[in-house]
């Protein structure tokens, strides 16, 4: 679908963020279509979804019908073909209807077709990209264990090679779209001595004989989209299921996890715009003393700095896509992007509950489900405190 937008004469000119004032107007339209279908499709059903646990598969498979699930794999793979601030437009749009959504679509375009677009041979491209996007099949990205997040290099799920496989045994743990996934990327140590020099990256299958999943876990938020532990017992994949060279795997993960760090504050964004919007609408419409709350000063003051909060994080959001989009280093500025818009999402949300009151406290209104929602972006993908030491690492070494 998108293909065709920028195919249309004349759409592409001032393509990038130019100014960062306007958007093209190839990307003006992407918004709108990610804006008109998150209203139609999403948002009506977002309560539904979140309540019974719901992975929102028409949805999604909608949004690969559209390209978004897709995005950023290039035409002649069968993707969309388009950039990465298209991406972070797209998970904003996406998430400010349905925040699960928005991440399953993160997740399979920037770390698991990420990985492989980075890394994989032509036959593995052909083999798992090409058919995940005209079979709508979705990937998964499996890092964290249960006893290192944040230490991602002391991974201990263990690759031994035997023959023409690899035998892998560990427990990966909160691993998101495993229980909808045909495969995924595993990351593993083949020699713990070695600490992340020792990780590779494997593509596994996910119905493959020695793995099999932990429960879906019961979450605060994001509640549409599942997330799981894998355990691997005497689990064999073939030998040329290696992705990258022996060793490649931190360095696969890091770089992808830039790459995520886009879509995650994207997906921040989402949330706290769709709060942002609760909270002006209601202030409108909500009397107190005889006059709309929007007249009352201390709610103008929550409303401009939610709204400060939001516009900042996303200059920060499209600057990290457009340096990437322009092959220059974005490592810091998708840091500070992810750290900016995840904290102002939980502001945001916060925020919006207090203007709404009783009322923002309640499943009869989305505050509440955006405020669990929100939580989360702190977390994945990256700590808040993880964010600041690559901020800080950055920095120091730019200018020391
Ligand atoms: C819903 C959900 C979905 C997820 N999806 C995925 C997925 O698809 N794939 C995947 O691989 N992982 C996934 N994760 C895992 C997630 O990335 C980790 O939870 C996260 O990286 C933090 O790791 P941890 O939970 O082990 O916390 P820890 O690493 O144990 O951290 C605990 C606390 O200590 C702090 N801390 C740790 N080290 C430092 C340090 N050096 N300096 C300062 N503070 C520090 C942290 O910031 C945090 O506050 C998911 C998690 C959740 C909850």
């Amino acid at each position: 679908m998108f293909k065709n937008i920028l195919k249309t004469p004349g759409v592409f000119r001032g393509r990038g963020i130019a100014s960062l004032s306007a958007l093209s107007e190839s990307h003006q339209m992407l918004q709108k279509t990610c804006r008109d279908f998150a209203d139609n499709e999403l948002k009506p059903n977002a309560a539904k979804f979140d309540k019974e646990h719901l992975f929102p598969a028409k949805q999604i498979s909608q949004m690969g019908q559209m390209g978004l699930m897709s995005i950023v794999v290039p035409e002649k793979y069968g993707g969309a073909g388009l950039d990465y601030l298209a991406y972070a437009i797209a998970v904003e749009e996406i998430s400010r209807g349905c925040a699960s959504a928005g991440l399953v679509m993160s997740i399979q375009n920037s770390l698991y077709f990420g990985s492989l677009l980075m890394s994989g041979s032509e036959e593995q491209i052909e083999k798992f990209v090409r058919p995940y996007i005209l079979e709508k099949k979705i990937g998964f990205f499996a890092l964290s264990e249960p006893g290192n997040g944040s230490d991602a290099g002391a991974a201990s799920t263990l690759a031994i090679a035997k023959g023409d496989r690899w035998v892998l045994n560990g427990t990966k743990a909160w691993t998101t779209n495993v229980y909808e996934s045909s495969a995924g990327i595993v990351f593993a140590t083949t020699d713990k001595g070695l600490k992340h020099k020792g990780i590779s990256a494997f593509i596994v299958p996910r119905d493959i004989p020695g793995l099999s999943l932990g429960k879906k876990e019961d979450k605060l938020g994001i509640r549409a989209s599942s997330s799981c532990s894998l355990i691997f017992e005497d689990c064999e994949i073939p030998k040329e299921n290696l992705l990258g060279q022996l060793g490649d795997g931190f360095k696969i993960a890091m770089k992808n996890l830039d790459a995520g760090r886009i879509g995650i504050a994207s997906q921040a964004l989402g949330i706290a715009q769709a709060a942002l919007e609760i909270a002006v609408d209601y202030s409108n419409k909500r009397t107190s003393f005889g006059k709309p709350i929007s007249k009352i000063q201390m709610i103008q003051q929550k409303i401009a700095d939610m709204s400060l909060r939001v516009e900042s994080a996303r200059l920060l959001t499209w600057r990290a896509a457009w340096l990437k989009d322009n092959g220059m280093s974005y490592t810091k500025q998708a840091a500070m992007a992810k750290l900016a818009a995840s904290e102002t999402a939980t502001f945001v949300a916060h925020q919006c509950i207090q203007v709404l009151g009783g009322m923002g406290y309640v499943t009869e209104m989305p505050a509440e489900r955006h405020y669990r929602d929100a939580r989360i972006t702190e977390i994945y993908e990256g700590t808040s405190e993880i964010q600041r030491l690559v901020i800080a690492g950055c920095v120091l070494k730019e200018m020391s």
